[in-house]
């Protein structure tokens, strides 16, 4: 099933050589389209994690290479970086189908997405400025924006490349040096990136990837005294611990992009099919893994029968399976783990009443495949209108008023994502400044770009990622007063 490809890179990147991991342990990743292992990586842990952050603290020490590099310099080589990617984006996009399972078409936009957003990142090395700030005249008073320093980063398996270049490109582009845990399930293209970023000559040090668990690895970059900053993308759980992690050991700044169940509204104005359309791409893209998927589909009652009327007709057309075939538009989730989850929450919906309108069960035995399934009838309380699904299920609820489900969009911890389809635009704004999230896209879903901030309300994050915002998350501003001597 799985087109081959050549696994060059399997060992810890650390100071700009692959090693083997102190303990000498491995763990095996898997191809979740059939349950083969690809490769045995060595599997980083707290003595490895310790080795980057000396390596990492060498390469940010005054008069370093990286510390002296004129900015503009530094920018020309996240560039160069962007051009490797692009020399290899085939190899890179088959790595990451085979280890993630997510289809090549779609990894080819992932690499594409994460090209441009070093690219934008570089632009920015050299255009961090300061202020001077009016003191009167006692005092010439102005600010450097400065690196953190050793930074931590760690990210989930759903956008295993694309999450890494969002890690990347700031940390780079303000002159942070950096150790970044990939997922357990997905750590391939990041270790092919790593040889990348040595090809395009980052100095040893500046870039180190740790592959390994979360529970040892990850909570070892947490933990970490010398580590002075952390960034982490994953579940809300997790992002817990990660902040008391932080919170315990010296205080390091902490980012997090977390989880979500994100509010997608559609009101009766509008042309159902197309709406249906938009909806069905917001909650089934990448399998339904993803963050910010349009996971609770509210419909007008005036529409709704005719809506899910053309949402069925999209999930029967999907077609599941090897991610490598072009004519496939769902390849498998990631593994057994989340297998159970989504069909346990499945299994949720249908116990609490909810009406399987498509799908509801697993294919086959082999590989971790999930029919594209859908829910109406779906009320409040139920677990799937509650929980992150993070499968390919369409949980559907019926409103009636503005202010109705503007309350009921906001009951939730989460606030990371919404969005609005109508043709008023006074609907459209009325939703926009009333919504408790961090994005809000009106007639489109899934408008994210690298010059545009993304990150969460409430439990869904702390910070942002992506523009300016994303790049200040790795600066420190330093205060510099000059005292002005009068000579009469
Ligand atoms: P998901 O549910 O999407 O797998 P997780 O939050 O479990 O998300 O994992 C996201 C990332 O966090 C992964 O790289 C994982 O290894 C890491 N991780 C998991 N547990 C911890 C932990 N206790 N400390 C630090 N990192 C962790």
């Amino acid at each position: 099933m799985a087109k081959q490809v050549e696994i060059k890179y399997t060992q810890l990147f650390i100071d700009n050589e692959f090693v083997d991991a102190v303990s000498g342990r491995k763990f095996s990743t898997i191809n979740p389209a059939n349950g083969e292992v690809i490769a045995e990586i060595s599997e980083g842990d707290k003595a490895d994690v310790d080795k980057a952050v000396d390596a990492a603290k060498r390469a940010f020490a005054r008069n370093s290479k990286w510390r002296k590099m004129d900015p503009y310099d530094r920018g020309q080589l996240m560039h160069k970086l962007a051009d490797l990617i692009t020399r290899d984006l085939d190899y890179i996009a088959t790595l990451e189908t085979r280890d993630n399972g997510k289809t090549y078409a779609s990894a080819v936009g992932d690499i594409e997405a994460g090209i441009a957003c070093l690219r934008y990142y570089a632009g920015w090395c050299d255009k961090i400025q300061g202020n001077t700030i009016p003191t009167g005249d006692t005092y010439v008073t102005l600010t450097r924006r400065e690196p953190i320093g050793v930074v931590g980063q760690i990210i989930p398996w759903n956008y295993p490349f694309l999450m890494l270049i969002w890690k990347w490109g700031p940390a780079l582009a303000t002159g942070c040096t950096l150790i970044l845990k990939p997922a357990e399930q997905t750590p391939l293209t990041a270790l092919y990136t790593a040889a990348l970023a040595k090809e395009a000559g980052f100095p040893a040090g500046v870039i180190n990837v740790i592959p390994g668990y979360g529970p040892t690895a990850g909570a070892a970059i947490a933990e970490h005294s010398e580590i002075h900053k952390v960034a982490f993308t994953g579940s809300t759980e997790v992002g817990h611990a990660i902040m008391a992690a932080a919170a315990k050991s010296n205080l390091k700044r902490v980012s997090l992009e977390l989880g979500g169940k994100s509010p997608l509204v559609i009101f009766d104005d509008v042309d159902v099919k197309e709406a249906a359309e938009i909806a069905h791409d917001a909650i089934f893209v990448n399998h339904g893994q993803c963050c910010c998927a349009g996971s609770r589909t509210f419909v007008h009652s005036k529409i709704y029968d005719e809506f899910v009327k053309h949402a069925k007709q999209l999930a029967l057309a999907k077609k599941v399976g090897d991610p490598f075939d072009s004519k496939i538009d769902q390849g498998p989730q990631i593994d057994q783990e989340q297998l159970n989850k989504i069909m346990d929450l499945i299994n949720s919906g249908k116990q609490q009443g909810a009406v399987v309108e498509v799908g509801g069960n697993r294919i086959g035995e082999t590989g971790y495949f999930v029919q594209p399934t859908i829910f109406s009838n779906v009320t409040d309380d139920m677990r799937i209108a509650k929980e992150e699904i993070f499968g390919p299920v369409q949980t559907i609820l019926k409103f009636d008023t503005m202010d109705e489900v503007i309350e009921r969009a906001n009951r939730t911890n989460y606030g990371l994502a919404s969005g609005i389809i109508t043709k008023d635009i006074n609907k459209a704004l009325e939703f926009a400044q009333a919504i408790e999230s961090g994005s809000v896209w009106v007639n489109c879903y899934d408008a994210i770009t690298s010059q545009a901030p993304f990150g969460g309300f409430k439990q869904s994050g702390i910070g942002r990622e992506l523009g300016e915002e994303g790049l200040n998350e790795y600066l420190e501003i330093k205060t510099i007063s000059i005292k002005v001597t009068k000579n009469n």
